[in-house]
């Protein structure tokens, strides 16, 4: 998942940061109010992780603004504040979620999958197509009972391919959902992963169509 992160607090930050990149998500950081509005007009996030004592913006107004412009996209609410007060004036405003600050990474982990799960309309935790089964929470994958080892990047990016059902996503949307800024990309970067999922899986389960993007085929 594309997510941006808005919190000051460096070491909470960077820690956030890399859990969730070594879950495979691709983590934008930023560290006030002011640059998370822009962030969040310019790129479509598909979660949000927002601090609410924040420099420059206050995250309940800067959450009253996305809310207040039609943007939908969830919200999580990452808080020092444990006053009852503030928990319900985020949800108020229009977040999904919140965690209390100091979180426990898992758990982080675990209420984001749920978000993404939300946001879908997916019920089943565990994504099965076919004999292909992709299990988020334990970042395993399985064809015909059998395991298959993948990388952090191939697994994000099967999982992406999988939740589309049967529709393409583009080079760019690919490099969207699995890198962040700041993250190198080598011009090929989405051909080699596509590459080693094929050599995995076997060659039908990612078609490319041409000029458009990839996809899982619905009768793979
Ligand atoms: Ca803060």
């Amino acid at each position: 998942m594309r997510i941006l992160l808005v919190e000051d607090d460096p070491m909470v930050g960077a820690a956030v940061q890399r859990g969730l990149r070594q879950e495979g998500h691709a983590v934008d950081w930023v560290q006030d109010g002011v640059a998370a509005g822009l962030a969040l007009a310019d790129h479509p996030f598909e979660l949000v992780l927002l601090d609410l004592g924040l420099p420059r913006r206050d995250g309940l107004s800067l959450l009253g603004e996305i809310r207040a412009g039609g943007n939908t996209v969830p919200v999580l609410i990452l808080t020092a504040r444990d006053a009852v007060s503030d928990r319900i004036a985020g949800l108020d405003a229009g977040a999904d979620d919140y965690l209390v600050k100091p979180f426990d990474l898992d758990e982080l982990a675990a209420r984001v999958r749920a978000l993404g799960r939300r946001q879908r309309g997916q019920a089943d935790p565990v994504v099965a197509h076919g004999r292909l089964v992709l299990d988020p929470a334990a970042h395993a994958v399985a064809l015909d009972g059998e395991p298959v080892r993948l990388s952090a990047r191939e697994f994000a990016l099967l999982q992406a391919l999988l939740e589309q059902g049967g529709k393409p996503l583009s080079r760019s949307q690919l490099e969207d959902r699995l890198y962040g800024w700041g993250e190198e990309v080598e011009s090929n970067a989405i051909e080699v992963h596509i590459h080693a999922l094929r050599r995995k899986l076997g060659s039908g389960w990612i078609r490319n169509l041409r000029g458009v993007g990839w996809f899982v085929p619905e009768d793979a």
